[in-house]
């Protein structure tokens, strides 16, 4: 029996891990499919604190598991099925064939960016990214195309006005999804251009490997066309990683997990949420980070009520 198990190794995942390790608790790291999180898919993080010359995305995880692994967590490479919690209010967590217990789990699975699926798109690589924040400042004076039409693509469109050229908003439909102030602000601003009615059909990379051009379509009048651009940030919605949970968390219609407000408690006691999994709003390295943290300290409480 753990005391806990945590599953995910993003930015959450090792916050926790860190805590509950330096708190004599042991912890078990569940790595999953993609050891290390979405920053593994980034190439350069500059606003994680700390760093003034920025650090790159799998440093700063492998860092971050080298500080949990020196205080005593263990990382275990299975992906998990499903959690379920016994009588005895303890959990079982299910990987494959494996099964393992815990008095308490924190669920840092993060979620994964929604891409497009078409051939050679690989979330951070030649000018692919899903994370303005993270790698706009790389395409200083340069065209960029932002793709979808709610409140993510016109915030990244809004932001990349800051080092882009120009930035196309390349939207399936004719209206945006966004909330009216953030459409207007973006429609709004002289860099940014509205492509209507279109979807993206091909990235097309230059000689060195980067991303040159894309070809578009018209929906409605089926005509094609191409967009010089070195940069494409996809905002189409992300998909949290909560499937697994089999009721014992409540989601939201999107799938998100929802935590009691202000701390990452689920409805299930002992549970816990942080990160990417339960946060649409910020997204960013440093809040998973922080309610890894939240997260630790909780499971701690809990455990340490337990015993009283
Ligand atoms: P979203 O609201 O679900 O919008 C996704 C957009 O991508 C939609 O415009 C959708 O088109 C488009 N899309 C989806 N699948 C597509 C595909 N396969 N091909 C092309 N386009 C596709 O997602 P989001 O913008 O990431 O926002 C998620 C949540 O976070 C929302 O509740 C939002 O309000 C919130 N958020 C808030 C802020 C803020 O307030 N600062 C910032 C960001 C996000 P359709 O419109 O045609 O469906």
């Amino acid at each position: 029996m753990e005391n806990v198990i945590i599953i995910g190794t993003g930015c959450a995942g090792w916050t926790a891990a860190i805590y509950t390790a330096r708190a004599n608790l042991e912890p078990v790291v569940l790595a999953g499919e993609q050891i290390g999180g979405q920053l593994t898919t980034t190439s350069e993080v500059e606003n994680y604190p700390g760093f003034p010359e920025g650090v790159d995305g799998p440093t700063l995880m492998f860092s971050m598991q080298q500080q949990a692994e020196r205080f005593g967590a263990r990382i275990d490479y299975k992906t998990v099925d499903k959690v379920e919690k016994g009588d005895d209010g303890t959990f079982v967590v299910h990987c494959g064939e494996d099964e393992l217990q815990a008095r308490t789990v924190i669920v840092a699975t993060g979620a994964r960016p929604r891409l497009l699926g078409l051939p050679n798109e690989e979330n951070g690589k030649n000018g692919l990214t899903t994370c303005a924040t993270c790698d706009g400042a790389f395409y200083r004076d340069m065209p960029v195309a932002v793709i979808g039409g709610g409140d993510s693509a016109c915030e990244e469109a809004t932001f990349l006005t800051r080092f882009a050229s120009k930035v196309y908003l390349v939207h399936r439909r004719d209206e945006l999804r966004a909330s009216k102030i953030m459409a207007e602000r973006a429609l709004a601003h002289e860099k940014i251009e509205a492509v209507w009615n279109t979807e993206l059909t091909a990235y097309h990379p230059g000689d060195d490997g980067k991303m040159k051009s894309v070809s578009i379509r018209n929906r409605e009048s089926g005509e094609e066309g191409s967009l010089e651009v070195k940069g494409v940030f996809i905002a189409i919605g992300h998909v949290p990683n909560s499937g697994f949970l089999n009721g014992l968390a409540e989601l939201d219609e999107n799938g998100y997990i929802l935590q009691v407000p202000g701390k990452t408690v689920t409805k299930t006691p002992g549970l816990y949420a942080a990160g990417d999994v339960a946060d649409h709003f910020y997204r960013q390295a440093i809040t998973a980070a922080g309610q890894g943290c939240a997260a630790a300290l909780e499971a701690e409480r809990y455990l340490a009520d337990q015993e009283d």
